[in-house]
């Protein structure tokens, strides 16, 4: 008994001395002392323990001294290192330098400082920018007709075009300075996403001058004079830009573009330029565009620029019309309306200043691009995608409210109550992801792992919720036409999937893969001495490293045991946590156990993480959920602790947290070696899996309040489009909405007839007027009921065509594919 005592005192110590990185001589004290204990008071005798206990004290002892240190250990794993870290090669050192690190590092270190997080502003607009939402923005979203854009003429109007411009929604990231509105990250994620609840076509081109691209290309790195021509004509859409990257063989593999530039001196010889060749596809506003940013691999065979042959990725602004340039016919993207195409010349001839920022930023374009895509990655597909889940909300909460079968409005059934607590779900959390990191970006910060992760979840989670609306709304939602809300999401859902980043790759590459080196305190820093040409210098710089990375790892190897089987309770929560202290606990506990598991996958995996992609994705997977599961508590303390939003809370909690240990289970069950495996189980799970999914009286309490608290409902659709006009299809829903819930009562009243026999329902018989006659309700009830049943038609009608109407309207479809020698064919 006493020996067992013993034991558990020594494993409470090994605990101790591990979370708070005691030094290698209080370990080798610690152990000589233990020992000595063990021996004399306990034991009786050193035994197999003590001389175990004793080897231990004297290995550390031995490490303790510096030389030593250096020779038995430091030296051995350098070499090693060297041949095991992953390589990194000059595009992706390119990625990983562009961004910044952020709250990501803070959720990498197993001991997150969450008032780093909690002293992100909330969501703050000036008063030109709130009054830009309300006003342009409203009212370009009142102008949409949906059906006309998306179907009948397959383009985004004139009007709307002449709008935008007129307003100057194609400049919102151009400084004032030169002409544009010089809108936050924040303003421009709002506004982007109230037109992207109203029309997925409108908001492209919108967002795709005011992403990566000519504008923010120009003002960020443009030489004065491209700045002063280009940017005020962007800014008042006398220009549109596309940004071409990508061709029919470099699509997620951007950099391996085959679209070539030679300088060359131009027919006189005096003038320096580029004779470009490329082909390219997918680009959004090609066919409108009257200026191509154009992204190819520049070389100088004769050296003229002095910079060496292969001068890397370079990116120039070519003017649509110059001669060569070939603006091809348009692709048909998920059958939406705004404009994608092709493009491509030969052997088309620039000045060498169209490259921008000129000469002396040739070769930049990849760093350029990718700096500009940590920011840009996090505005605008989570902006959109974070609407389109707050869109999804507002129809389905209305109209599975509105559309009765059984007797019983279909959102009050179990089985619908279950689809719609995720998107509910699904609205609360990516709107709380989208606030911080907006918010993020509008103070500096350019968070490439962020971003990435973001791009990824927030798409996803779109998607589900677009999906589980359309099971809702059954047929309602599959019949296309004029009155169909749900299908201009549906059609652009693959659209946010793929760009910007496909999300396989976003996921199983991007997010922890590079993350990992980026947000690890150490790894990267590990790799870049293990790379370093001065073996003499790397070592040195490697020893600080991986001394310190010891004692992290061994912090969150014994971190994680502790709090996993005491169940979290000795987590610190922050202060003023109150209510949300058992989250944030929770919370902790889960980044101790990611930043464990993170730590030994990558240093037994090396190299390999790059391919093992199930093991990396299950990785991202649990990044991002305590990164959305951080969000939302900040989100709940911005919001000002509502007692109606600890329940939506608790849902995206439990949710999040038993999504977060699957995805550790499944890294663990698959971990391609059995003693890392068997460690992994024994930290992380000790005494089983503790998380459980919201419970099914969660989720019913959630949808109820929803239903029933208009507040509420508004609230977790804040900053969408809700159209008034019973003329409009989402307009009618909201009408139709209020008039039900009036009629709640009459309608109790006139379904307990209908069960009880008194009234029949059927065509050509008047059950209201019938009701009122024999008394079941009264007068203003039975006009009630009236309106009610007229606006229901209407909401649950489907449109019907004339065969003739649904004919194609594309025209005769040509030729399917384009090339560099096709288009010298011609
Ligand atoms: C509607 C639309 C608009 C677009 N607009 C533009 C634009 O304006 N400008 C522009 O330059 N480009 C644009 N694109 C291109 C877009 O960025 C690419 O489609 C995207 O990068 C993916 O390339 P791909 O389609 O060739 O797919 P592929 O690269 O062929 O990928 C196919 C699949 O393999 C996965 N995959 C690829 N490599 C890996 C890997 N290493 N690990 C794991 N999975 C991997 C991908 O995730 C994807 O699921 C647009 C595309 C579309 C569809």
């Amino acid at each position: 008994m006493v020996e067992i005592l013993f034991c558990l005192a020594v494993l409470a110590g090994v605990i101790a001395l591990g979370m708070y990185k005691a030094p290698l001589w209080l370990w080798a004290a610690g152990l000589a002392f233990t020992a000595l204990i063990w021996q004399t008071a306990i034991h009786g005798s050193a035994g197999i323990f003590g001389f175990f206990l004793w080897l231990l004290a004297i290995a550390f002892g031995l490490l303790a001294v510096p030389a030593i240190r250096r020779a038995v250990l430091i030296a051995p794993v350098f070499k090693f290192v060297k041949g095991t870290l992953p390589k990194v090669s000059d595009t992706e050192a390119q990625a990983l330098e562009a961004g910044t690190v952020g709250f990501d590092a803070e959720l990498f270190s197993g001991t997150p400082d969450w008032d780093k997080l909690r002293s992100i502003a909330p969501i703050v607009l000036t008063p030109e920018e709130q009054d830009f939402l309300d006003g342009p923005t409203e009212e370009l979203c009142g102008m949409i007709k949906d059906w006309q854009v998306r179907h009948k003429a397959r383009e985004v109007p004139a009007e709307i075009w002449e709008f935008v411009k007129k307003h100057g929604f194609l400049g919102m990231l151009i400084s004032k300075e030169h002409g544009g509105l010089g809108f936050s990250a924040q303003a421009q994620s709002l506004i982007i996403g109230k037109i992207a609840s109203r029309s997925p076509d409108v908001v492209t081109i919108v967002m795709v001058p005011n992403s990566l691209g000519p504008g923010e290309l120009i003002e960020k790195y443009g030489t004065e004079q491209q700045k002063t021509y280009y940017l005020p004509r962007l800014a008042r859409g006398e220009e549109v830009p596309c940004f071409s990257l990508t061709g029919p063989t470099s699509g997620s593999d951007a950099a391996t573009m085959r679209d070539i530039g030679i300088i060359t001196r131009g027919e006189h010889g005096d003038v320096v330029g580029i004779r470009l060749s490329w082909d390219k596809r997918y680009i959004t506003l090609g066919p409108n565009a009257t200026l191509v940013g154009l992204a190819f691999r520049l070389f100088d065979p004769d050296n003229i620029l002095g910079k060496g042959e292969n001068i890397g990725i370079t990116v120039a602004l070519i003017p649509a019309t110059h001669p060569g340039v070939q603006i091809g016919r348009r692709h048909l993207p998920a059958g939406n309306a705004f404009p994608n195409g092709p493009n491509w010349g030969k052997d088309v001839f620039i000045p060498i200043d169209w490259v921008i920022g000129g000469e002396k930023m040739v070769g930049q374009g990849w760093r350029m691009l990718m700096e500009c895509l940590a920011a840009g990655r996090a505005i605008s597909l989570p902006s959109s995608a974070t609407a389109g889940t707050k869109a999804m909300l507002r129809f389905t909460s209305a109209y599975g409210r509105i559309r009765k079968q059984f007797g019983l409005p279909v959102a009050r059934m179990e089985g619908v109550e279950e689809p719609l607590s995720r998107i509910i779900e699904a609205a609360y959390a990516n709107e709380a992801a989208r606030a911080v990191t907006a918010a993020m970006v509008s103070r500096g910060e350019r968070p490439s792992v962020l971003s990435a992760l973001m791009k990824y979840q927030t798409t996803e989670r779109m998607r589900q919720s677009v999906n589980d609306a359309f099971d809702i709304h059954g047929g309602r939602a599959i019949c296309d036409g004029p009155s169909n809300y749900l299908q201009c999401a549906y059609q652009m859902v693959p659209v946010g999937i793929t760009v910007e980043g496909a999300n396989i790759l976003t996921r199983t590459l991007i997010t922890f893969a590079q993350g990992a080196l980026r947000s690890h305190p150490y790894l990267y820093k590990e790799i870049q001495a293990a790379q370093d040409p001065d073996s003499e210098r790397g070592q040195e710089a490697f020893e600080t490293e991986f001394s310190d990375h010891i004692a992290f790892s061994v912090a969150n190897a014994t971190g994680a045991f502790f709090h996993n089987i005491t169940f979290g309770r000795f987590v610190v929560a922050p202060e003023q946590a109150y209510e949300m202290a058992h989250w944030y606990r929770q919370l902790g506990r889960a980044s101790r156990n990611f930043a464990f598991l993170a730590d030994l996958t990558v240093a037994v995996l090396g190299g390999a993480l790059k391919t093992k992609q199930k093991i990396s994705g299950r990785l991202a997977d649990a990044l991002s959920e305590l990164y959305f599961l951080a969000c939302v508590l900040k989100r709940y303390e911005d919001d000002g602790r509502l007692s109606s939003d600890r329940d939506l809370v608790a849902l995206a909690a439990a949710n999040g947290l038993f999504r977060f240990q699957e995805a550790l289970r499944g890294v663990i069950d698959n971990f391609p070696l059995l003693p890392a495996r068997w460690l992994m189980r024994v930290i992380v799970f000790p005494l089983g899996s503790p998380y459980r999914p919201a419970r099914d009286a969660l989720g019913h309490r959630v949808v109820r309040l929803v239903l029933e608290a208009p507040e509420v409902r508004d609230r977790l659709t804040r900053h969408i489009y809700v159209s008034k006009d019973p003329d409009d299809p989402t307009g009618l829903l909201e009408v139709t909405l209020k008039k039900v819930v009036a009629a709640e009562e009459a309608e109790k009243k006139l379904e307990r007839a209908i069960r009880a026999g008194t009234l029949r329902r059927y065509h050509g018989i008047d059950w209201i007027g019938e009701a009122m006659a024999k008394g079941i309700v009264t007068e203003s009830e039975g006009q009630l009921l009236r309106e009610v049943e007229a606006l229901t038609a209407r909401v649950i009608a489907v449109d019907h065509f004339d065969p003739a109407e649904l004919k194609p309207n594309y025209g005769n479809v040509g030729h399917n594919s384009r090339s560099v020698e096709s288009a010298a064919a011609e």
